[in-house]
């Protein structure tokens, strides 16, 4: 609660340790909004509806999410914003972005805390950033990775004797070779489940963005980052950004087996050109300087191109039994 990485740095932005798509433009929150309006008439336009976001970061996406709402005056009454957020260094930062709206904002750190009420979820990189498992191959069983301490004092990587369930591992475990890796994470399935079993009861949608893999599978991801440098997740241990690739096979599971429709899985240069990142782009950048114009364009091209962020980023759009979720590119 004290040391812990998220509790005690400011880990996005330019002086932080990673960039996240709301930070290089504000056409990924604003497109988000888009998304959210739609699907939002697609439920039958509850009046009210929470709009919850799972680890809003620095504010940012939130921010252009209200401006572009205010297009739709039905919409931006009906909203209730829920913030659910554990800590308090970027709760401090997303009440000073979003001062102008605070009347509108709850700040809560459990989706437990949200309201009976039909409920928009979205969550960008907040998957990713949850705790994970990782089981190795070791002389035909899988153990358990982790971490411990060496003869020599050091952190290091050491295996313990538990293993997995081998009914958790995808086919094909047999003949993988000694040393592979098997990666799971059961927060990321159990707060799928609980965010499924809100949207089945009182209604709504969940927006998820986030690099992963299409289908469950082998291999380590496991990725350390500080200053936006790839370091041994051994060093600096609490300071630096500690994630996993997300399995959205396994995600998809947890959402239908609590009984919501999950759409089939795009990447997000699928998403954000069904959304018009083009055509919102031109309209950005009218008026503005050949500079912006360019800075417009790299920023687009960030988002959507596969050799960036187009195709290692998924959007799983879960919806209510019998609706439809507006245009995802899935
Ligand atoms: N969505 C933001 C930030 C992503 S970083 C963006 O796109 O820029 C991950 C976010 O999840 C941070 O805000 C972090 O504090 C938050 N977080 C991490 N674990 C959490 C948990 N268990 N519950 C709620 N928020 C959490």
């Amino acid at each position: 609660p004290e040391h812990g990485y998220y509790a005690s740095t400011n880990p996005v932005g330019k002086k932080g340790d990673f960039i996240t798509a709301p930070e290089i433009s504000q056409m990924f929150g604003e497109l988000i909004a888009v998304w959210c309006m739609q699907t939002w008439q697609n439920i039958a336009s509850p009046n009210p509806v929470q709009i919850a976001e799972l680890g809003p970061g620095r504010g940012t996406l939130m921010h252009d999410f209200l401006r572009a709402a205010k297009s739709n005056p039905q919409f931006s009454k009906a909203i209730k914003i829920k913030l659910i957020e554990t800590s308090p260094s970027l709760t401090k930062e997303q009440k000073t972005t979003l001062a102008a709206d605070a009347d509108n904002i709850d700040w809560l750190t459990t989706i437990d805390q949200l309201n009976p009420l039909p409920t928009i979820f979205i969550a960008n990189e907040f998957l990713d950033a949850l705790p994970f498992r990782q089981f190795v191959k070791t002389k035909g069983s899988w153990l358990e990775h982790c971490i411990g301490i060496d003869e020599n004092n050091e952190l290091s990587f050491v295996l313990s004797p538990t293993g997995i369930d081998l009914q958790r591992l995808p086919p094909g475990h047999e003949t993988q070779p000694e040393g592979t890796i098997f990666e799971t994470a059961p927060p990321r399935e159990a707060i799928t489940a609980n965010i499924a079993t809100h949207i089945k009861t009182h209604g709504g949608a969940t927006l998820f963005i986030d690099y992963g893999h299409k289908t469950s599978a082998f291999g380590n991801t496991f990725q350390a980052v500080q200053s936006h440098k790839t370091i041994s997740p051994l060093t600096n241990p609490g300071q630096s950004d500690l994630t996993s690739h997300v399995d959205f096979q396994a995600i998809i599971n947890a959402a239908k087996q609590n009984g919501v429709h999950a759409d089939k899985l795009a990447t997000q240069m699928d998403f954000l050109l069904a959304l018009g990142i083009l055509e919102r782009a031109g309209h950005l950048g009218r008026e503005k300087t050949p500079r912006q114009q360019a800075q417009i364009q790299t920023d687009v091209e960030r988002l959507v191109s596969p050799d960036q962020m187009g195709t290692l980023f998924k959007v799983l759009c879960l919806i209510e039994p019998g609706r439809e979720t507006a245009p995802s590119g899935g």
